[in-house]
């Protein structure tokens, strides 16, 4: 196995110490909500899950993913399981053959060594290769555990929990759902991908379970690919034009 790529541009880790959630803005919290009512009738909550992954294997999916068309990235995921059935393998492979299974994703070459590197942590660190012991932790405890792990950020702790069989309550932040954020004002210019997991959290109900959450995030991110792009977003036809501060001004 080869040693982690000294560039790989990991998440961003977080501090060891975390501070606590901060305490949302009531108005902020109070929009959250309304977005997130506005937009479920549109993309259909509850949404079914895409994923019966179990944690570890989420992981490994989720590594595959970023910045990669879901299809690419699903794709690559069956190839190195048909070629590695065990993640044991995968550890123990030459990683220019890890990296040729998944060449169907951005950035394979530095991919690869990456999900060498977290599967060898996680068994080092626990003696076997499994993740299913995050079911008896809080979410809080599960994330900052899979945190610890080289390349694992907010996003990737996110959607193990959420995404996997675990189905805890965890809320992921895409580049979509966070583009989408930022224009409504729920956070500012400034604040990143990462740092946006515990913000956007904060303003929903602390009572709101997997399923709501997991809604939440994939009706900010169903939003941000079909009617607010990138570039020229659709807001003429846009449900949340009417509270959006960035409605018509995005070009
Ligand atoms: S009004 Fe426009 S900028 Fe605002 S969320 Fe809708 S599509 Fe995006």
């Amino acid at each position: 196995m080869a040693s982690l790529h000294p560039s790989l541009p990991l998440e961003p880790r977080p501090a060891r110490r975390r501070a606590p959630a901060p305490a949302a803005d009531p108005s902020l919290a109070e929009k959250a909500l309304e977005i997130h009512h506005r937009l479920c009738p549109v993309y259909g909550c509850p949404i079914p899950y895409f994923h019966s992954l179990d944690p570890l294997s989420e992981l490994v999916s989720s590594l595959l993913s970023h910045r990669t068309r879901n299809a690419d990235s699903g794709r690559a995921f069956k190839a190195l399981r048909a070629r590695f059935p065990d993640w044991s393998e995968v550890i123990d492979a030459p990683t220019e053959e890890v990296e040729a299974a998944i060449a169907g994703v951005r950035w394979p070459e530095q991919k690869a060594p990456r999900i060498q590197a977290s599967l060898a942590a996680i068994r080092e660190r626990t003696g076997r290769l499994s993740l299913d012991f995050l079911k008896d932790m809080s979410v809080e405890a599960a994330r900052a555990w899979l945190q610890e792990m080289p390349g694992i950020g907010p996003k990737t702790s996110a959607a193990v929990l959420s995404f996997s069989v675990l189905r805890m309550a965890a809320l992921p932040v895409d580049s979509h759902h966070h583009r989408v954020a930022q224009r409504l004002g729920l956070i500012g210019p400034e604040v990143d991908v990462g740092p946006s997991h515990v913000v956007l959290r904060a303003q929903l109900p602390a009572d709101w379970g997997a399923q709501e959450l997991y809604d939440n995030h994939e009706i900010l991110m169903l939003h941000g690919q079909k009617v607010c792009h990138h570039r020229k977003p659709a807001c003429d036809r846009c449900v949340l034009a009417g509270i959006c501060p960035s409605a018509f001004e995005v070009a």
